[in-house]
């Protein structure tokens, strides 16, 4: 029998921290014969409505689930902690500058970042879903000394799956058929899902649309603005489709890529495609091995280079504001 992988989420008593718990818990995060144990981080305030999910959870008697356990310290939050899940952060409240929230942030990342490098185990991998997430995940790295920068990561995946649907549906084929599909960049509205490279059913996605008033003036922002449209029907923000894409995000860099395949993750650059060494950014990676390599040698047009390098800019600036705030 195979030791339980330990597995912290943070934020667990809000809304995506629900949807996300039962998936975790039923094995679709690591796979279906990999228990887990869970390690529930929330702020005080968040604690007994942690142990109402802990409840339920109990109730529906998961065979893989070996345990959960709440705290509202970090430090006994991620010991030993195998995968991290950081979805908990401050929310945009009215009237907040952006250098204020990621002050905000700041405060709970970069404690968090302190807690992995000190507690976590040796292979820890960690998630970041709360926004500023590139930025955040930057927080958290830049504070977890000793531990691989490549080990903190932001989720880009609900861009990618998002961008995914709407390609699909414009062309009149089926998610399956698409594959190398790009989130370049920050996950904010400046965010560039890139069709340049994709494929449908083997054949360029780009020469099959052949439509780029459709690409700049419908895809991209539907995919960059799809969190505000679903606020705005649903009167609530995206929870479900948020915590299947970190579901996704982590069960692709454990269990790895398909085979002439790719997906978009935030992972420090390399320098890669221009993106300055160090900033968490969006880009085409390849997994095996439970490890990420950023996809090489790909031609970047015109088109794709000049919105690459605007979101590459904005995650540049968040960087500025945070050094500035000595947060990094
Ligand atoms: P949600 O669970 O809805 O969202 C959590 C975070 O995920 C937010 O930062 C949100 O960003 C972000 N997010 C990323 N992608 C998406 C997406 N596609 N759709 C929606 N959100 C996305 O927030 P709740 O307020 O329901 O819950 C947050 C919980 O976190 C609370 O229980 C709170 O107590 C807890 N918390 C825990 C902390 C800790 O453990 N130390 C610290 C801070 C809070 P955005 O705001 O941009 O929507």
């Amino acid at each position: 029998t195979r030791t339980p992988v330990n597995v912290t989420v943070t934020g667990a008593a809000g809304q995506i921290g629900y949807a996300l718990l039962f998936r975790i818990a039923s094995g679709h995060l690591l796979g279906a014969d990999v228990p887990v144990k869970l390690r529930l981080l929330e702020i005080p305030q968040g604690v007994k409505a942690a142990e109402g999910t802990a409840m339920e959870l109990d109730d529906c008697a998961f065979p893989l689930l070996k345990g959960i356990d709440i705290f509202d310290d970090p430090n006994k939050g991620f010991e030993g902690s195998n995968i991290g899940l950081l979805v908990g952060a401050r929310p945009r409240g009215p009237g907040m500058e952006r250098g204020d929230l990621l002050a905000a942030n700041g405060g709970i990342f970069k404690p968090q970042g302190e807690a992995i490098a000190a507690h976590a185990a040796d292979d820890i991998k960690i998630l970041v879903v709360g926004n500023p997430a590139n930025t955040n995940a930057l927080i958290a790295q830049s504070a977890a000394k000793g531990v691989p920068a490549e080990r903190f990561t932001a989720m880009t995946r609900l861009d990618h799956n998002r961008a995914l649907t709407q390609l699909a549906k414009k062309t009149g084929s089926s998610v399956t058929d698409i594959k190398r599909l790009t989130i370049w960049g920050n996950h904010s509205a400046t965010q560039y899902p890139d069709i340049f490279q994709a494929q449908i059913a083997g054949k360029n996605a780009a020469e099959i649309v052949n439509d780029e008033a459709w690409l700049a003036g419908d895809f991209i922002p539907t995919v960059a603005k799809r969190g505000a449209a679903i606020i705005d029907a649903r009167g609530a923000s995206s929870a479900a489709s948020a915590a299947n894409a970190a579901i996704d995000h982590v069960y692709t860099w454990v269990n790895g890529t398909a085979e002439g395949d790719w997906t978009s993750m935030g992972v420090p650059s390399d320098g890669s495609y221009g993106v300055p060494e160090g900033l968490i950014s969006s880009f085409p990676v390849t997994c095996a091995d439970g490890k990420y390599e950023i996809v090489q040698g790909l031609e970047i047009n015109d088109f794709s280079r000049a919105r690459i390098d605007a979101s590459v800019k904005e995650l540049s600036e968040e960087r500025d504001t945070v050094r500035e705030l000595g947060l990094i």
